[in-house]
């Protein structure tokens, strides 16, 4: 098995990332910045040539800043334009900070509590990826809280309206996230017509996962659905799989989201109604990778 990791290859180095089953990907490193290794994981922030400062965790990239937005506003704004007025926000995990700027961007919220396990991969967040992802942990509307999702999940009383997970891919403490524990707490914790939804993997290096996800959650809520989008530095198709009783972002027709977009101020540089289209026609290739890998 080949060794992962930062490797010198002819006078010049590079990031060795595993994907799945002997596939791996090669990315030139231009500059390290930080290499520690926490209480949970191993941080690793580099500037990579192909796609700018980008975080690894565990040796798994978890966002670059060239296309970041790209992940940030397809997870996030499918889902909140379609709760009709989402005030309070939980974000389980979602330590670089994107998911949170994209919530704050909705005009009617007024609260996000933010619960991540490592402070330190906020810290050297923070620290390498400059003003813009710093500044969003001092919003007014944030509350940071440095906790296990888990045990905030099962400690908590307060209800949302909208619940995100942001962990990474079943790996160091996100090993025991994706549970049906987990769903139902998250579900207790949501108000009756509130959402959640959690990146759910890689439909390439984790393929079954999202059918999986789906039957477990189906168990719980109403309507549950997953949509998908193309995530250059990911090398792939990411899905995020939503869940609700009352909310169908599957179903909002593209005047409604017009109208709720306009209404919330958003600025966006990628997600719009077109492309709301195409991140649900995309799930069909979880049935066509599933059928080939599977
Ligand atoms: N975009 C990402 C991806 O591709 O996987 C996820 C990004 S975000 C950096 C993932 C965060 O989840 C990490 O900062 C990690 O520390 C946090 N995390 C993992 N397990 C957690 C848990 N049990 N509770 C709270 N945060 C957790």
């Amino acid at each position: 098995m080949l060794r992962t990791g930062l490797r010198r290859i002819d006078g010049e180095v590079f990031y060795i990332e595993k994907l799945h089953k002997g596939v791996y990907t090669l990315t030139k490193v231009n500059r390290i910045y930080c290499r520690r290794k926490s209480q949970y994981q191993l941080i690793e922030i580099f500037d990579s040539e192909g796609y700018g400062v980008s975080l690894y965790l565990d040796g798994t990239t978890q966002i670059s800043s060239a296309d970041e937005f790209i992940y940030h506003e397809s997870f996030v704004h499918p889902v909140m334009l379609s709760h009709p007025n989402p005030r309070e926000v939980l974000i389980i995990g979602g330590g670089d900070g994107g998911v949170l700027r994209e919530v704050l961007k909705h005009s009617c919220v007024e609260r996000v509590d933010m619960v991540e396990i490592d402070a330190e991969v906020i810290e050297s967040v923070r620290k390498f990826f400059g003003p813009s992802f710093s500044k969003v942990f001092e919003d007014p509307k944030a509350r940071i809280i440095i906790d296990d999702g888990a045990s905030f999940l099962r400690s908590s009383t307060k209800k949302y309206d909208v619940i995100f997970a942001d962990v990474t891919d079943e790996i160091g403490p996100a090993a025991t996230f994706y549970k049906m524990e987990i769903f139902r707490a998250m579900k207790e914790r949501l108000k009756e017509e509130g959402i959640v939804c959690l990146q759910s993997l890689g439909i390439v290096e984790h393929v079954g996962a999202q059918s999986r996800l789906k039957r477990a959650l189906k168990d719980l809520f109403k309507n549950v659905g997953v949509y998908v989008v193309y995530v250059p530095s990911f090398t792939g198709l990411w899905s995020f799989t939503y869940a609700s009783d009352s909310c169908n972002p599957a179903a909002m027709s593209e005047e409604e989201l017009r109208k709720r977009i306009s209404k919330r101020g958003l600025d966006l540089k990628f997600y719009n109604p077109e492309v709301h289209d195409l991140l649900f026609k995309s799930a069909y290739y979880i049935k066509v990778l599933e059928e080939v890998f599977w």
